[in-house]
């Protein structure tokens, strides 16, 4: 038995949450794969009821689990609170606090909507990659930081660093994940200038020793992203620190032009995970129930492949995916002419049906 945390979170986070519940007990009723759920707080929702956007119990019941499936945190309601109460701080601090250093972000373009690229179709169809993005150090969390008076003007500072240990484990991650897939990875830094990224190179020539059947080639993360645009199908696994994987993940899921698609995993040593939707909590469109289910129920998928070790019923949910959109069906942020447009529930329902079907 699995015990899974939901955390729902805001916007569309609840609507997209509960397609991905339906799958989990389709699954559940029809597998021998005993998973429990429990529901907690994170977010604006978290702030609105405990005055902080990632309450003690929030944390207490993520220890005690075996993975976390979230939604999406914020929106406009909570953007006036100050930093640390934000809705975005419950999502940093519970990365932190499970030292989820390795993000797992994967850009598939399914040949049936290569139509939602803005590059021509023959360079994105059928695009397979994966970023495996350091989370947890550099630049986003090195000291010293701030911004102070210096010589008699603002002078604002970050810091970025890593330890060879922190740069060796988001090597591992990214080696082994390439032992599952092409057998290549790409490390991004910028270690023509970086000293911290001189490291980071080295390191990954070491770490790959320990594993002779892949290939390591490395780039500067300015070529990085001029070559995902340009041939984005040369790269199998990319590996970089937090900042420059931060861009290039979102560089690369525009690639597949829907952002409604595309899910995520965050993992610690133990490859425990939080798996989510790598969008927003989208308030836009929150309560209209026309927000894309599938990065979330994609992130179920995730889960199971990467931190329940249930390879086959991940195959499972992504073949459902498949057959649906087959059959045309579409929501609205993925739809083109002559589609079947269908809203937030009944995606989650043909999901399930072609599960069971
Ligand atoms: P967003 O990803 O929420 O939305 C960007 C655009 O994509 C919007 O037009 C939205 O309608 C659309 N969109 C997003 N998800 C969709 C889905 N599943 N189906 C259909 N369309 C979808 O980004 P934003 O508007 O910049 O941010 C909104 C809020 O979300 C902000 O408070 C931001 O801080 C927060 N945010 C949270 C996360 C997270 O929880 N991981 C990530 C990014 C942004």
């Amino acid at each position: 038995m699995s015990k899974i945390l939901i955390l729902p979170g805001d916007g569309i986070g609840k609507e997209i949450v509960a397609q991905a519940i339906k799958v989990i007990n389709s699954l559940n009723d029809n597998n021998d794969m005993g998973m429990s759920l429990e529901d907690g707080l994170i977010g604006g929702a978290a702030y609105d009821e405990t005055g902080s956007p990632l309450p003690d119990e929030t944390i207490k019941l993520a220890k005690n689990c075996d993975s976390i499936l979230l939604g999406a945190v914020g929106g406009p309601k909570w953007e006036s609170l100050e930093r640390n109460l934000r809705p975005e701080r419950g999502l940093l601090g519970i990365r932190s606090e499970l030292d989820l250093f390795s993000n797992l972000r994967p850009a598939i373009l399914y040949p049936q909507l290569a139509n939602a690229s803005s590059l021509k179709s023959e360079i994105v169809s059928g695009l397979d990659l994966m970023i495996v993005r350091e989370l947890v150090g550099g630049i986003y969390f090195g000291k010293p930081r701030g911004v102070e008076i210096k010589d008699g003007e603002r002078f604002g500072i970050n810091s970025a660093t890593y330890y060879e240990s922190e740069i060796a484990r988001i090597g591992h991650s990214a080696f082994q994940i390439a032992q599952k897939r092409g057998k290549h990875v790409c490390s991004v830094d910028k270690a023509n200038v970086l000293e911290v990224c001189e490291l980071w190179r080295e390191v990954m020539e070491e770490v790959s020793k320990d594993y002779p059947d892949v290939t390591l080639s490395h780039l500067y993360v300015d070529n990085a992203a001029m070559q995902l645009v340009k041939d984005p199908k040369q790269f199998d696994v990319i590996v970089t620190s937090n900042l420059f994987g931060d861009v290039l993940s979102d560089c690369a899921a525009m690639l597949t032009g829907s952002i409604g698609m595309l899910p995520s995993a965050s993992l610690n040593k133990n490859n425990y995970g939080m798996y989510e939707p790598i969008h927003g909590s989208a308030p836009d469109i929150s309560g209209k129930d026309i927000a894309n289910p599938l990065a979330t129920i994609l992130s179920v998928s995730m889960m199971l492949r990467y931190s329940l070790n249930q390879e086959e019923l991940a195959k499972k949910i992504d073949i459902a995916v498949i057959k649906v959109l087959d059959k045309g069906y579409r929501t609205a942020d993925i739809a083109f002419e002559g589609d079947k447009v269908v809203g937030t529930m009944e995606m989650g329902d043909l999901i399930v049906e072609a599960l069971e079907s």
